[in-house]
């Protein structure tokens, strides 16, 4: 082990000059070398780091220990225990063989507070290895009176606390922890300004590391792992100000006031928008006026009638002779609505077309509103009239929108959502996007009624289920989740399909939805569901967002705890739609066979349809860092920040990248790799 104790939180406030721009004697590639430059990691060790996402010496450090064993004094010790760890001195070993194919080590230690004798099971090497004097920590627990080892290491310098990391079944939390110590570097690079070090009294970040690692006490973990997450956030708030820098200096067509289009638009509705709908539109309005582009995120839980809004929105567009645009994450998604916008727009005499992979041209960019995916708005996009464009679920920066930025000239941007982010976290992932919510449903919408039940009452659920079809409705069978290739989940979906059609549903007319269906085969599907050609759907989780069918009142989910929470609430969310009441039947595998978390995440849906309250729930079960899945890009990727408790942190970080937007320095670097990598909405 290397002499780690020289830089220990000594310099706890910078050690940098004040006011200076700090000097590193290391290089970013330092963190960035491969694990095998570590003494002692071969190839099999390398590989099995690899395994856990470990490959170079940056990943290693950047390991966020989920907890810390402190020692617990000798004398507290009593009874059979929980694992727990000790840090004593040997007094004396022995070794013994009772029976043949048990050796059994034995050794006294002492602490200060009493002695104990130690065993090590079938470990004959531990009786060399330790002699009489030598300090070492134990992990284990009390049995039978004495303490059996499970880890034993030496006492480096003055730890108290032991990091352990979240390890795999290849690589030992004792080796990970060996490995972290060989490379917790002397130095990295800090590219903080000495000043803002000082002044928010942060560590320096080697300082942050050893504190992260080798902590005396739990303040100090914690004040190295703020360090850290400070500059996750810091570098986050950055390019986010510095986007938004671009885009008040970007000009967008000013559209006046709504008139005649929209009035017919609102007459043409079957309803009339809501109080909250109508407070979002005044929203809007008010942004479309002024030349600054929109900037603005319409949140609302799944059928909460944004997409009425967010049309809205592209008529504006429409209106002045200019084109609107609106972007799906999918393929399926794009289809959705484009038969919504569609069916929505004719009798207004308003041009909508669909770009996909299949039907892509130029005349149908010429369409007054434009609906397609992400990459394909974004590939062909000379659209030189374009002012509005609505983006659905997606958390990215486009290439093109920042080539747009660049280049002065922006549209109108409505990001849409429907994953329940708390208010601050919307911050965090949007910075100063403004925010509309739609926070109540229309009031004609009753919550939809969820029942979880076990596999084998599975046929009461679809009798109920075949009661809604001779009733006239429609119905979503949503199949088992499988996390392997689309192809084998399309396989499977197919078998379900099968399986259904000749069983439970026989006599019924039942789609099937998946993935690898042709775009025009889906928009077949699609619209034959819609007009009730078809009594059932059986589909994969590509119904997750935006199918919109309000004849649909019951949803069964097969294999439902295999299922994460806003996954299973956003498929919820496809019944409910109309205003009769909509059920929800949840299947899964017996109550014995499941986590306490799939029990609590089923428990969780039936008792609430509140979005809001899910995603604290989901937080809960989980844990930070992973709440909202893949889809966030900005968010997964921040290791060190917990997303709650930080709330403060991320406003001192905000407030540090206001002075920083214009500052140039060793920080541009961070920012650049980080929005490179992983745009986010700005
Ligand atoms: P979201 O996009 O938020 O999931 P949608 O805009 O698709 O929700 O709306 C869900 C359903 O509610 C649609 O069938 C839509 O026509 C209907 N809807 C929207 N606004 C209202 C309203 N103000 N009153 C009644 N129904 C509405
Ligand atoms: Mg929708």
């Amino acid at each position: 082990m290397t002499a780690t104790a020289t830089r220990l939180p000594a310099g706890f406030a910078g050690l940098d000059q004040p006011g200076s721009w700090p000097k590193t004697r290391c290089r970013p590639a330092d963190l960035a070398r491969s694990l095998d430059s570590l003494p002692g990691v071969g190839k099999t060790i390398q590989s099995r780091l690899a395994k856990l996402g470990l490959r170079s010496v940056g990943d290693l450090l950047s390991q966020l220990p989920f907890r810390y064993v402190g020692a617990r004094p000798v004398s507290s010790l009593f009874g059979e225990g929980e694992e727990v760890s000790i840090e004593v001195t040997v007094r004396s070993v022995s070794a013994r063989r009772p029976r043949r194919r048990l050796t059994i080590v034995e050794a006294r230690v002492c602490d200060d507070s009493g002695e104990i004798s130690a065993t090590w099971f079938n470990q004959p090497w531990v009786a060399e290895r330790l002699k009489a004097g030598d300090r070492v920590r134990l992990i284990g627990a009390v049995r039978r009176g004495s303490f059996a080892v499970r880890v034993h290491e030496p006492i480096a310098g003055h730890t108290d606390l032991v990091p352990v990391y979240p390890a795999g079944e290849d690589v030992s939390p004792k080796k990970l922890r060996e490995l972290v110590l060989v490379a917790l570097p002397r130095d990295v690079p800090d590219p903080l300004p000495a000043a803002l070090k000082e002044s928010e009294r942060l560590p320096t970040r080697a300082d942050a590391f050893h504190a992260l690692h080798r902590p005396r006490t739990p303040e100090e973990a914690e004040a190295g792992r703020a360090r850290l997450a400070f500059d996750e956030l810091l570098v986050l708030q950055l390019g986010i100000a510095r986007a938004a820098r671009a885009r008040e200096q970007a000009t967008a067509p000013a559209l006046g006031a709504p008139g005649e289009l929209l009035e017919r638009y609102r007459a043409a509705l079957p309803f009339s928008f809501t109080e909250h709908q109508e407070r979002a539109i005044a929203e809007i309005d008010a942004d479309l006026a002024r030349s600054i582009p929109m900037q603005r995120l319409l949140q609302g839980d799944v059928g909460s009638g944004k997409t009425v809004v967010a049309l809205y929105a592209l008529l504006r567009a429409v209106e002045r002779g200019r084109q609107g645009a609106l972007m799906a994450p999918t393929e399926t998604l794009a289809e959705q609505h484009f038969l919504t916008l569609e069916s929505l727009c004719t009798e207004l005499g308003v041009r909508v077309a669909l770009l996909t992979g299949s039907v892509k041209g130029a005349r149908d960019t010429e369409a007054d509103i434009l609906v397609g995916t992400h990459a394909l708005i974004q590939e062909g996009a000379a659209l030189p009239r374009l002012a509005v464009a609505v983006v659905d679920e997606q958390h990215r920066f486009g290439v093109e929108q920042r080539r747009a930025l660049a280049e002065g000239r922006a549209p109108h941007v409505l990001h849409m959502t429907a994953t329940p982010i708390p208010r601050t976290l919307a911050l965090t992932v949007y910075g100063d996007l403004s925010v509309s919510e739609i926070a109540k449903p229309p009031a004609s919408r009753k919550p939809i009624v969820t029942a979880w039940a076990t596999a084998e009452k599975s046929s009461l659920a679809y009798q109920r289920l075949r009661k809604h079809l001779d009733d006239g409705r429609q119905a979503y069978v949503v199949c088992p989740l499988i996390e392997e290739s689309e192809t084998s989940v399309a396989r499977a979906a197919e078998a379900e399909w099968e399986l259904l059609r000749n069983g439970e549903l026989k006599g019924y007319r039942v789609g099937l939805l998946h993935g690898r269906l042709r775009p025009a085969e889906r928009r077949e599907l699609m619209a034959q569901f819609k007009a009730r050609e078809l009594d059932v759907l059986v589909a994969t989780t590509v119904i997750e967002v935006g199918v919109d069918v309000p004849n649909a009142t019951i949803m069964i989910v097969q294999e439902a705890d295999r299922f994460g929470l806003a996954t299973l609430h956003q498929l919820r969310g496809r019944v409910g739609r109309g205003a009769d009441q909509s059920y929800c039947l949840l299947i899964s595998r017996p109550r014995e066979q499941l986590t306490d978390s799939a029990v609590e995440r089923l428990e969780a849906l039936v008792a609430t349809t509140d979005g809001f309250e899910l995603a604290e729930k989901d937080l809960e079960i989980r844990g930070e860092g992973q709440l909202l899945g893949t889809r966030q890009a900005g968010l997964s990727d921040l290791r060190f920040t917990r997303l709650r408790a930080d709330r403060p942190l991320l406003e001192r970080a905000r407030e540090a990248a206001k002075s920083l937007v214009d500052a140039h320095g060793p920080l541009d670097d961070w920012v650049e790799e980080r929005f490179e990598e992983s745009p986010i909405a700005a």
